[in-house]
């Protein structure tokens, strides 16, 4: 931090703690949500929403579509409730990223309805007396009635908001009743039914709802003085600048814009590199208190953009000291009391903060993560798939001037990479692979007799790579046509395909070996649709799920002796490879042709007596179908 002008710290474990607070607070049964509209209060809405559900929350609450899709991006699950009234134009997108709309009219309803392919859930808003969004309580049966009948939306919530349920006991209390009278006449039961805020859940107790929203008071803020004898809070967010310049002014000297401000006699001023563009609010000219080593100083004249003066005439600082704007270390300079300066709102100085500064997010007193000075988190449309692929293929059309091929390289390639979504992509390492010819009569197949296979070579090969472990289990596959061997090219849990002699039966294939680290694995064969499938499996593999092993897989098998070629070819993204091709005693010359795309076309092949070798180098990555054939 020390090169920030300005910048925040989110306390997540004060955040956690206020959770723990409210959570005092639950009749048994009740579940939260954690509000996380506006990027969370300013406090960054990823990391706050990851915090609050890992603390137990089973929604958030975002303000619209784009905050709600943003989550999504950023790879959150949970359900997400979009609080506001959604535009006909976003419901594409509720329903592609999986949000769930709140209905405050009959009209949305009836367009969602008609929009959506699929069943999709909605809460219900119920407006009891706040006066803004939702259904106005006096409409609520007769249009919930109508909209029980739009087949493609199932209610599965129904909520209301308090106006004041801070302080006016009374009116919440009226509020909760018109909601309940709502429940009661209802002869459906939503699964989820809200009407609590935060503070709502301090002073409001209720028998039907079995969902909390908790926006400010997990945020530390008080929303009213009331409230501090009921449940102890801290502040999440610290707002910090530093000293960037120190002055001094002789009595009758003015400081700032217009001059509000004039010096009473001979004083000391620090100009501060924070304004009102870094969310310290306009209206705290001549009226706020910043804290620099523990003592409060008055701001002095207006506010500028990006810069504040503030009275430091009994203070011994340096530039560069540290200066605490709004935070937990003072009252005067929490978000309640600061703002309580100009009568602003606690709410919108957070957001306001939040908008610029640098944050940097803090558990146990360690920095776990942060996020850059002026970061807006947005889903841009200009980058969305599809405008990312057509940026992609209208550059390789530029290099290769000609549109057709373009078109094959990036629908062969490409597309499979990056436009199939949920696509895995799997790599292997160090790949090895070694083919043995030896002559059939010298040494007998284990499982049959080697009458009539003079003509062929008895063939053992090895494989070793390694990669991530998908799964408990793995196949080998074997056919005797390119044809019937192909849908295991496609297939994921296939890692080692060999095709056999067409006049061969299936059953002249085998795993002689198959390991997973010094885990040898059990095989069993079976034949189907012609094809020979080899399940290679151990119990002890669950464990081994994810990371990165060692695949070790031997076959014995026979191989035509006038074929006068071999071809091995590699079907993933493969970093470091290594065939060899093995014939001593049976085979004088043979070459390797190697089909290499990747950096490098050309591997290095090595010949010895009675073997052939290509490599890569080590590091060195080997695109999808390279290969290599051994001719002879
Ligand atoms: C913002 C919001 C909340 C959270 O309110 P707090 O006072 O911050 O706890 C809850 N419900 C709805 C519908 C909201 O819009």
């Amino acid at each position: 931090m020390q090169n920030e002008r300005s910048w925040t710290e989110i306390n997540l474990s004060n955040f956690e703690q206020n959770l723990d607070e409210l959570k005092k607070f639950f009749t048994p049964g009740i579940n939260f949500m954690q509000i996380v509209k506006a990027d969370a209060y300013g406090h960054g809405a990823f990391e706050i929403s990851k915090k609050a559900i890992h603390c137990g929350a089973t929604f958030l609450g975002v303000a619209n579509v784009q905050e709600g899709m943003l989550l999504r991006y950023q790879g959150i699950d949970t359900p997400i409730l979009i609080l506001s009234p959604s535009l006909e134009s976003e419901i594409g997108l509720i329903l592609e990223n999986d949000l769930i709309p709140t209905i405050s009219s009959l009209e949305f309803a009836q367009t969602l309805d008609r929009k959506t392919t699929k069943k999709i859930g909605i809460h219900i808003n119920i407006d009891t007396g706040m006066g803004r969004s939702g259904i106005h309580f006096k409409q609520a049966l007769p249009t919930i009635s109508k909209i029980r009948q739009l087949t493609n939306l199932t209610i599965e919530g129904i909520f209301s908001h308090f106006s004041a349920a801070e302080n006016d006991a009374d009116y919440s209390k009226l509020q909760s009743e018109r909601f309940k009278g709502i429940l009661d006449e209802l002869d459906i039961k939503p699964k989820y039914v809200h009407i609590a805020n935060s503070s709502g859940v301090i002073t409001s107790q209720d028998d039907y709802s079995n969902l909390v929203r908790l926006g400010l008071l997990s945020y530390g803020v008080y929303t009213d003085p009331s409230l501090k004898n009921k449940i102890s809070l801290k502040p999440v967010m610290t707002f910090k600048s530093r000293i960037g310049q120190i002055k001094t002014a002789e009595k009758g000297e003015s400081i700032g814009y217009n001059r509000t401000y004039t010096a009473q006699g001979k004083m000391k001023y620090a100009i501060l590199p924070v304004g009102y563009a870094d969310g310290y609010d306009f209206m705290l000219s001549n009226k706020g208190k910043v804290l620099i080593k523990n003592e409060l100083c008055n701001v002095i004249g207006k506010v500028s953009m990006d810069m504040i003066a503030v009275d430091i005439t009994k203070l011994n600082v340096n530039v560069g000291d540290e200066v605490i704007l709004l935070g937990n270390e003072h009252d005067t300079i929490k978000a309640e009391n600061l703002t309580s300066l100009y009568n602003g709102s606690s709410y919108e100085i957070l957001c306001q903060v939040g908008r610029r500064a640098k944050r940097y997010y803090y558990e146990n007193r360690k920095i776990i993560a942060s996020s850059p000075l002026l970061r807006r988190d947005f889903v841009s449309f200009d980058y969305s798939d599809d405008k990312l692929n057509t940026v992609i293929e209208t550059a390789i059309e530029q290099r290769l001037q000609s549109k057709e091929i373009s078109n094959l390289i990036y629908s062969d390639i490409l597309k499979r990479f990056f436009t199939e979504r949920d696509r895995d992509i799997h790599y292997r390492r160090k790949f090895k692979h070694t083919i043995e010819f030896k002559d059939s009569a010298s040494s007998p197949f284990s499982r049959g007799n080697t009458r009539g296979l003079k003509n062929y070579y008895l063939t053992n090969t090895t494989l070793t790579f390694t990669k991530q472990l998908q799964n408990d289990h793995f196949y080998v596959a074997c056919a005797n046509s390119e044809k019937l061997l192909e849908k295991y090219f496609l297939r994921k849990d296939v890692e080692y395909r060999w095709l056999l002699d067409n006049k061969l039966e299936a059953n002249l294939f085998d795993v002689t070996s198959a390991k997973i680290n010094d885990i040898e694995l059990y095989h069993e064969m079976k034949l189907k649709d012609g094809c020979l499938e080899i399940r290679c499996h151990h119990p002890q593999l669950k464990e081994l799920v994810g990371k990165e092993v060692e695949f070790s897989i031997s076959t014995q098998t026979f191989y035509p002796k006038d074929s006068h070629q071999l071809s091995v070819y590699l079907i993933e993204m493969t970093q470091g490879v290594e065939i060899c091709f093995v014939y001593e005693n049976v085979l004088k010359n043979v070459e390797a042709v190697p089909i290499f795309s990747g950096r490098s076309k050309f591997p290095k092949i090595t010949s010895a007596k009675g073997s052939i070798t290509i490599s890569s180098q080590p590091d060195e990555w080997v695109f999808p179908t390279s290969g290599v054939v051994f001719v002879y």
